[in-house]
């Protein structure tokens, strides 16, 4: 005495609700075209960006492979970061030693 329904095919048309809205442009309006072959500064700083952040992770895994790790800013020049390195800070640039 289970109840059946009768389950009529359903159409297979149902599975394609991506939606893909079109967004409004009330937030760019302002924005020039980008015709000029000068670059921005939101590119130059995008691309210091991008920089930085190869520098910084190829300055770690140097440091990983040579058994260091990189400490704060030397706040005693401000032109390096301190290596931490045998128990001790050091900065390459001033050689202000500091022991944690
Ligand atoms: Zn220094």
């Amino acid at each position: 005495m289970t109840p059946r329904t009768h389950s009529g095919r359903a159409s297979g048309h149902i599975r394609g609700t991506n939606r893909q809205r079109e967004t409004d442009s009330s937030q760019s309006a302002r924005l020039p075209p980008k015709t000029s072959v000068v670059p921005t500064l939101a590119d130059r700083v995008e691309r210091l960006e991008r920089q930085h952040r190869r520098l910084a992770n190829t300055v770690a895994a140097l440091a990983r492979h040579a058994g260091i790790s990189v400490g704060p800013p030397c706040t005693a020049c401000g032109d390096c970061y301190l290596l931490f390195e045998h128990g001790r800070l050091r900065c390459p640039a001033c050689g202000r030693v500091e022991i944690p």
